[in-house]
């Protein structure tokens, strides 16, 4: 299948879930992940209209991006992987929303930079709904805590949250939390749902879903 196919396919898709969920249409925003697939095959993606990606690593993404962004002014670019603050410059010069802010150092890293760059992005928090040792984001009970701290403290406009659900757990249970903690902090946006369940986070909430292999094909991390 070819990527504009897949783009058709995965846009359909979307659109029923937001009928089924009785969301308008045009409601949740396709997040396309082009992690590890190079330059070729993303500008099939912006040749079939998408213009909204998601890129995991800052320094993967500073090889493929400025060009592409030079060439095409209304790229919308996703940081979704975790920010390490020695990157937190690079990242604020070349990403337009940081979906994995998720500890106070890196969110006056972001706050630091932003106001050195003059440039103003938009922010997500990470939640790590499944308590997972090796995940990042902060613990759910913390979101209140650390939202205050980033508006308070460091000036920072939080748009809305993401998670990333646990690979072995029905992800329902965690987009259903992301969306309650989203709701009772007042957050209109909420990243959730990748390939496999980006129907059931739309069902249950989602304003952004992150797409990757069903639309760009599975990844080779041989290379
Ligand atoms: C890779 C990745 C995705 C996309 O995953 P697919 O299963 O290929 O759709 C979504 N979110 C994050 C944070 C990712 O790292």
């Amino acid at each position: 299948m070819s990527v504009s196919a897949n783009l058709e396919t995965v846009r359909a898709a979307i659109r029923r879930a937001e009928a089924a969920g009785g969301r308008p249409e045009g409601e949740v925003r396709l997040v396309a992940v082009s992690k590890t697939h190079g330059a070729e095959i993303v500008r099939e993606a912006l040749d079939a209209g998408q213009r909204i990606f998601g890129e995991n690593r800052v320094q993967e993404a500073q090889g493929k991006w400025p060009e592409l962004q030079a060439a095409c002014a209304d790229i919308e670019l996703h940081l979704i992987g975790p920010l390490q603050s020695n990157k937190a410059a690079a990242a604020v010069a070349l990403f337009d929303v940081i979906e994995t802010v998720d500890r106070e150092k890196i969110a006056r890293e972001i706050a630091k930079e932003m106001a050195a760059q003059q440039k103003s992005l938009q922010l997500f928090v990470q939640v790590n709904t499944g308590g997972e040792a090796q995940k990042a984001g902060i613990a759910p009970e913390d979101t209140r805590p650390f939202l205050a701290l980033c508006r308070d403290e460091l000036g920072l406009t939080i748009s809305g949250l993401m998670c990333i659900p646990p690979v072995d757990e029905n992800p329902g249970p965690h987009f259903a939390l992301l969306k309650k903690l989203a709701d009772e902090n007042g957050l209109a946006r909420v990243s959730m749902g990748m390939s496999g369940d980006y129907e059931t986070a739309i069902a249950l909430g989602a304003t952004d879903v992150r797409v990757g292999s069903a639309i760009f094909g599975a990844r080779d991390y041989s290379g």
